[in-house]
């Protein structure tokens, strides 16, 4: 065996122990950690012939990196929808490594790791009292899920006409409605082939809200004369976690021909609560739907996983199938993940979320759910209670968009959020929300409580004083 390899493998021990204590370290001083880095790395030399081993790697990365790493899963980083990763979540992804195992098939030699993914799909529809006629799976982010809900409902669009996309193609202009789509579900169609410009915008009601005016999409409907469509609801909305009606959606499927698609990467966290669960009523008529779990589920980076109704199965897997391959199989007759989604070899993606969902169970998820909108709301009271900030939309759930007050201040609120990130204390970002620059603050991680409200407020309002 080479040498290095030879002895790192005799002192793993040594090795592991001191992650462990790093670990460790990093997470107890979470708080602590500056949530932006002000220092560039310069690109370090060329790559060494014999290997340095292990542990001067370790010591080669403390030396360069490691001191410029963020807090990005502590307790103030607000920016993006960024969540953190609990105790059990961090068991569950360090075995998933150790395991190493290649999540596929379920049945025959080799790995049966999919029958834990199969397990915790069913704990998840437990958390969200889904009924059991969705089949799921895990890929990276909600991006990839949305990726791989819609690339179901284009093959679905082409079995309508008696065509088959996945196999010829796309054609035919695809009918797609959607209000205010997330950004990753306008990607996934360029990914697609359909094209991130086709599909059409559908009004939002009345009264600050991003949510699908039905009168509008009736209408849309109506002109399509009775051609099938494909429309992306949202369950909530980036910016202001505003829902459309999933209740009237429902409603609308028993009278028109379309594939119902629910990007709910966190808003559909909602259901975890009792006060909030009313959102995302008449969610379980949907043809599929996205959920993110490096969000509001609190496990590390990158996983999230797509539901979609078993009675879609073939066409998922003509979308999905790598049947250019005799050894594995007529993926009809033997269920493998590699014939249903977008990735072939797959870590055991599911093992953080199965560690974390029963160790914690539905009360350890409604209290992170709800402890994150009383954050919201703390924050979205100071807003406005303050003279010098304004929410631009109420606080809807654990999203807070807003602003600095009156219109001369426009100018300035790139300044402020680059002051304020610059605080190393709290990370926020900018976006814009009726034509106005604003600020937002997204709520999803277990660790955040009033005192990092209070430091935050404090930052915010030393960089009013002094400016
Ligand atoms: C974050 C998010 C996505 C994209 O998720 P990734 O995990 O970053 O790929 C899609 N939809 C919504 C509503 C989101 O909030």
């Amino acid at each position: 065996m080479n040498e290095q390899l030879k002895h790192d493998l005799e002192n793993m021990e040594s090795l592991l122990e001191k992650v462990k204590i790093q670990g460790l370290d990093f997470l107890n001083q979470i708080s602590e950690r500056p949530t932006t880095s002000k220092e560039v790395v310069m690109p370090s030399t060329n790559l060494n012939d014999i290997g340095i081993g292990g542990l001067s790697a370790l010591k080669l990365f403390n030396d360069t990196f490691e001191q410029i790493i963020v807090g990005s899963t502590g307790p103030r980083y607000l920016g993006f929808v960024t969540g953190g990763s609990t105790p059990a979540s961090i068991v569950g992804d360090w075995l998933t490594t150790i395991y190493d195992q290649n999540t596929q098939a379920t049945k025959g030699q080799g790995d049966i790791s999919a029958i834990l993914e199969f397990e915790t799909i069913k704990l998840v529809l437990d958390l969200f009292h889904l009924p059991n006629d969705f089949v799921g799976g895990f890929v990276t982010g909600a991006t990839m899920s949305n990726f791989t809900c819609l690339g179901v409902a284009r093959q679905w669009y082409g079995k309508n006409f008696e065509m088959d996309f996945a196999k010829n193609g796309v054609s035919k202009k695809i009918n797609i409605f959607s209000a205010v789509p997330h950004s990753s579900a306008i990607k996934s169609l360029s990914m697609l082939g359909i094209g991130s410009t086709n599909f059409e915008k559908i009004k939002t009601e009345a009264g600050n809200r991003e949510s699908i005016d039905i009168s509008d999409l009736e209408n849309k409907i109506a002109a399509l004369k009775g051609e099938p469509f494909i429309l992306i609801t949202s369950g909530g909305t980036v910016n202001t976690v505003d829902y459309d009606d999933f209740n009237a959606i429902a409603k609308l499927k028993e009278k028109y021909n379309f594939w119902w698609h629910i990007d709910g990467a966190f808003g559909a966290f909602a259901v975890c609560s009792p006060k909030y669960k009313h959102l995302m009523q008449g969610w379980e008529n949907a043809d599929s739907i996205t959920i993110d779990c490096h969000k509001w589920l609190n496990v590390p980076y990158e996983n999230a996983l797509f539901l979609v109704k078993e009675k879609h199965k073939i066409l998922q897997t003509e979308t999905f199938q790598n049947s250019n391959a005799p050894y594995l199989g007529n993926p009809l007759e033997n269920f493998s993940y590699l014939n249903f989604l977008p990735e072939n070899s797959r870590r055991l993606r599911a093992l953080p979320v199965w560690f974390s969902l029963v160790a914690y169970g539905k009360k350890g998820y409604q209290y992170i759910v709800e402890n994150s909108v009383e954050m919201a709301n703390i924050l979205g009271q100071f807003i406005e209670n303050s003279e010098e900030f304004e929410l631009l939309a109420p606080v809807r759930l654990n999203n807070v968009c807003f602003t600095l007050s009156k219109e001369e201040n426009q100018s300035k609120v790139t300044d402020f959020l680059t002051q304020l990130n610059n605080t190393q204390k709290v990370f926020m970002t900018p976006t814009i929300y009726n034509n106005k620059k604003g600020i937002r603050a997204s709520f999803v991680n277990w660790r955040t409580t009033k005192k990092d409200i209070d430091i935050i407020t404090n930052e915010m309002m030393k960089i009013i004083s002094n400016s």
